[in-house]
């Protein structure tokens, strides 16, 4: 799809949906959608998640890729602070460009250790000038050398654009996109920070020859999509996948899933992106990453108690999060 559909369907256009439509009945949502998001409300537990014998222990989680700073301005406050009321331990807030980096500074300055912030250029875009792409590299050394924590992303390779161009006929030039990625790659691996990467279908194969000419072993494929051969090869290098709601009712993510270690996957959102099946028309949460989870349990056969320790402990371990179950 091209920038324009990305943006649009991501919510870029800021435009805010009814709020009818979060409240669905029979949604797992339902009977907290209409309450007031800064009133501190009891988190979900494994009893009420189905699993037996364990009642009342809260379960945690995390939304390991959200564009937060896509939200409006006023929302973003309200959607932390209920989404850490109903159980998020912590948000990785992915960065769109650099005033996208400086807005994801501020919320993880103000919810420090919820909000873990990574800083760069999302390839679904026009690249930036020389200019501007030297002012990003800097201000990212500058939170290095400042000591702050965050990681580099998201950072990657314009699949979408990239086909709808080549599926109109249009020639696209994808060598500025890799050169661009390299820089990245070569920061993290500098920086010794974790890397998100946007590399879905063939772009993860180039991704990994990347990654490996500079030796980054701490890679995050969000959102990942891709043949089998391609999903052996994000295995045996130990890189780590993310799963988002469309677990729900996307069978090859199903499938994925399925034949993933479980100690390298992590939950996201990529909210405001919207989804289908039961959430068609409702607002991208960062707590929708609770539903993730339960998919997860019920394909690798485990509670949901077992698979949130495991999937929250797997963010923890590769975003360097503390946390008492980490
Ligand atoms: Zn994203």
């Amino acid at each position: 799809m091209s920038v324009k559909a990305y943006e649009e369907k991501a919510g870029a256009s800021g435009k805010p949906q009814a709020a009818g439509a979060e409240a669905r009945p029979g949604t797992p949502e339902a009977g907290v959608a209409a309450a007031s998001p800064k009133k501190p409300e009891k988190p979900e537990t494994a009893g009420a998640s189905g699993v037996p014998g364990v009642a009342e222990r809260p379960l945690v989680w995390m939304d390991a890729h959200l564009h937060v700073d896509l939200y409006d301005e006023d929302e973003r406050g309200p959607l932390l602070e209920r989404a850490f009321a109903h159980g998020v331990a912590h948000v990785v807030a992915v960065s769109m460009d650099l005033a996208s980096c400086m807005r994801n500074a501020e919320l993880a300055r103000r919810y420090p250790g919820r909000v873990h912030p990574a800083y760069g250029w999302h390839p679904e875009q026009p690249l930036p000038d020389a200019e501007t792409e030297e002012r990003l590299f800097a201000w990212i050394r500058a939170r290095h050398n400042a000591g702050e924590p965050f990681a580099i992303g998201e950072v990657g390779l314009p699949y979408y654009t990239r086909t709808e161009a080549e599926g109109g006929g249009r020639r696209f030039d994808e060598a500025p996109y890799i050169r661009l990625l390299d820089r990245f790659a070569a920061l993290a691996a500098e920086l010794d920070r974790p890397i998100a990467l946007h590399a879905v279908y063939e772009d993860a194969d180039k991704a990994c020859a990347l990654l490996e000419r500079h030796g980054v072993r701490r890679a995050h494929f969000h959102w990942f999509k891709g043949s089998d051969e391609t999903i052996a090869l994000l295995a045996a290098r130990r890189f780590y996948i993310s799963v988002t709601p469309d677990v729900e009712y996307e069978p090859d993510i199903r499938e994925l899933v399925r034949r993933y270690p479980l100690e390298l996957i992590m939950t996201e959102t990529d909210g405001p992106w919207p989804f289908e099946g039961s959430m068609a028309g409702r607002k991208t949460r960062p707590e929708m990453t609770a539903d993730v989870v339960r998919h997860i349990a019920a394909i690798k056969g485990l509670s949901a108690e077992e698979t949130a320790a495991a999937l929250l402990r797997n963010g923890r371990r590769f975003y360097g999060l503390e946390g008492a179950d980490g």
